[in-house]
């Protein structure tokens, strides 16, 4: 380690969606010289959708990937230093804080912005990945709109699951609801909801054998695991809801979490546990998880690390 490349930073983010580059911005305005790395899918989630609708300022919606350049571009033009690089592991054991890029530079941070966001579990079927954006979607907020009066499928008995389909039954005519067992691991209020709603149709013992179409959905093959048989229904759109996974394991053991590696916030605020260290996004946030509101805990985060800062004598 002796011969790594140190360099020090008074404010790190590391991750570049909505949240960080939020951060950024209202880090960089507020003169505090913030780097921040990109990680390993630069811009996040939202370079893997197609068109935004529901984000404030943008009265045609615009590309996800499109939003996520202006998002870069308004950072930089702050003053924001972006660079490519993956956060690999972390000491917080003494102060400044270390950072590892690519497990070969060492940053040392007295302020450190987390901001890994979360990726969407995949079924893994290629049909899938080849559909992806084209009428498969992970975000039934996002993209549900875009199937307005069709038929579309959901996968997943989680209380995502149950939830987008609550809000894709009132846009859409049927929603065709995959649930692997013969049971939902919903809490009971929603499945209470799901089992109440006329037009969702409940596929128990079923998984996703592939789904239909060459350049967009145009249905999905559906097998029941108790008696082989396999049915095709046509659908415009397919959403996968079968969790997510928050991008936390390089602070497992430093930072309080959830049982499922949601970095724990003190609630309305973006502080951890670790005095200097702020979680902003997805990483921090299971219920919400839009674009606007990773946005709006990225100015949090930024405006937290300012006042700590500020309260060190640091900057
Ligand atoms: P969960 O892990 O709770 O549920 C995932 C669901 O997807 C399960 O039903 C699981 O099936 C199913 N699943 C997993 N893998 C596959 C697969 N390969 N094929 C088919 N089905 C699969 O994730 P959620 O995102 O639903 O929820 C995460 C957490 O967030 C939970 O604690 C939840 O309660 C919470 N939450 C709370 C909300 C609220 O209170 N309003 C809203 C949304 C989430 P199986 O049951 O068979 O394992």
């Amino acid at each position: 380690m002796e011969n790594n490349i140190i360099e020090k930073t008074h404010v790190l983010i590391i991750g570049s969606g909505p949240a960080g580059y939020t951060a950024a911005i209202y880090a960089a305005r507020a003169n505090m010289k913030p780097v921040l790395y990109q990680g390993i899918q630069p811009g996040g989630q939202l370079t893997i959708t197609t068109e935004v609708e529901n984000y404030p300022g943008y009265p045609e919606g615009i590309q996800g990937p499109e939003m996520m350049i202006h998002f870069e571009k308004q950072a930089t033009r702050m003053g924001a230093d972006i660079r490519y690089g993956l956060a690999t592991k972390v000491d917080f054991s003494t102060q400044p804080y270390k950072v590892w890029i690519d497990d070969e530079k060492i940053i040392e941070t007295d302020a450190l912005i987390i901001c890994t966001g979360a990726s969407a579990k995949w079924l893994g079927l290629p049909s899938e990945q080849r559909l992806n954006g084209f009428g498969v979607s992970a975000c039934a907020v996002c993209d549900g709109f875009f199937f307005k009066g069709k038929e579309v499928a959901i996968v997943g008995a989680g209380d995502t699951a149950a939830e987008e389909a609550l809000y894709l039954s009132k846009l859409c005519s049927t929603v065709h609801m995959i649930v692997r067992r013969d049971a939902m691991r919903a809490s009971k209020v929603m499945q209470e909801r799901v089992l109440n709603t006329s037009n969702i149709k409940i596929y128990w013992n079923s998984e996703t054998d592939e789904i239909l179409g060459d350049n967009k959905t145009e249905g999905v093959r559906i097998k029941n695991t108790k008696t082989g048989e396999k049915i095709e229904v046509p659908i415009s759109g397919f959403f996968v809801a079968i969790g997510h996974q928050p991008n936390s394991d390089i602070f497992k053991g430093w930072i309080d979490m959830d049982e499922t590696g949601y970095i724990k916030t003190i609630p309305g605020t973006s502080k951890t546990n670790i005095e200097g260290v702020f979680a902003a996004g997805d990483v921090q946030d299971k219920n919400y998880r839009q674009a606007v509101t990773a946005a709006g805990s990225g100015c949090m985060a930024a405006l937290d690390a300012e006042r700590y800062l500020t309260a060190k004598g640091i900057a």
